[in-house]
């Protein structure tokens, strides 16, 4: 029997922790600015390192984020923790940068369908834009991170050829930005599909700079990161509770849990630095802030049932 599997598994990951952004910014719960700050706090307290806190695109596209200046005054930032914030343009940067992140994301989408829908823009026209806030932010010490939507598939184009992602990924590069973290926006991945998308990626790029941004929208979230981390993926972005739904089919679940990607990882041997039970904590502070049950599975099944 072939037993290769889980051969050369990592001493540790790293969560990077996409709730406050991309959960509330999919959520149609209007949620105060306090009530943020203590998601965003109870989640540093877990010890999450790295946190994308909000975003700076205009408050017409998304009214939910507008408060994101106010909130990262609020936040209390522990020392070694990297905050971010997403930032479509030069404006965007300039906000960013009178709050003091570490950390700015850039955003684009494989398929031309997705991108034009979600910023108006071509995919040339988005990797244009993107110069006039990536070597700025460089030059301010900023690091910057790039997230690339619809690999695994486009919700108006359908199938998309990992080759155009594997281009742009390698301009983004080019750009300097650190890392790419190649997204499954509307969570159709399967694992077989995943390898052979990875395949791809990391005969191009070194493993270090791509992370794995997957929706669990059809439950396969969890099964995909599996694969790259047997691949070599050693950052995964994750959502606490799942806040997020998928914003293409109402109701359905978003972003992988942080609890159930880290309560896997922990009981594989693999250390992220966080306490599960915080983390719990902080996915109950979630629940409660937009007023709904989330569907992490870890969450609503708890770390120790099995125990006698
Ligand atoms: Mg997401």
């Amino acid at each position: 029997m072939n037993t290769t599997l889980f051969q050369s598994l990592p001493d540790a990951v790293s969560v990077y922790e996409v709730s406050p952004r991309d959960g509330l910014q999919n959520e149609a719960a209007a949620v105060s600015t306090y009530n943020k700050t203590r998601l965003v706090d109870a989640l540093a307290e877990s010890g999450l390192q790295r946190i994308e806190v909000t975003s700076f695109v205009s408050p017409r596209w998304i009214p939910q984020l507008s408060d994101a200046d106010d909130l990262l005054k609020m936040v209390h930032r522990p020392p070694g923790a990297t905050y971010s914030a997403l930032c479509p343009n030069r404006q965007g940067l300039e906000r960013a940068l009178a709050t003091g992140v570490e950390e700015i994301a850039v955003f684009l989408s494989v398929s031309e369908g997705h991108n034009k829908r979600n910023v108006n823009k071509s995919v040339a026209e988005s990797l244009a834009g993107f110069r006039d806030v990536v070597q700025p932010a460089l030059e301010h010490g900023l690091r910057v991170r790039a997230y690339l939507s619809t690999l695994w598939g486009c919700p108006y184009e359908g199938e998309v050829d990992p080759k155009r992602g594997v281009a742009i990924t390698r301009q983004l590069f080019d750009m300097g930005c650190y890392q790419v973290s190649l997204g499954d926006t509307i969570g159709a991945g399967t694992p077989l599909q995943t390898k052979r998308i990875l395949e791809m990626f990391l005969a191009e790029f070194p493993s270090e700079r791509l992370a794995m941004h997957m929706h669990d929208t059809r439950g396969t979230a969890l099964a995909n990161v599996i694969v790259g981390l047997e691949m070599g993926i050693r950052t995964f972005d994750a959502s606490v509770g799942g806040l997020g739904g998928c914003p293409y089919a109402p109701g359905a679940a978003g972003n992988l849990a942080t609890e159930d990607l880290v309560y896997t990882l922990h009981a594989m041997g693999i250390q992220t630095g966080i306490d599960l039970d915080k983390l719990l904590e902080a996915g109950r502070v979630a629940s409660a802030i937009v007023g709904r049950d989330l569907p992490g599975k870890v969450l609503r099944a708890g770390v120790r049932s099995l125990r006698r």
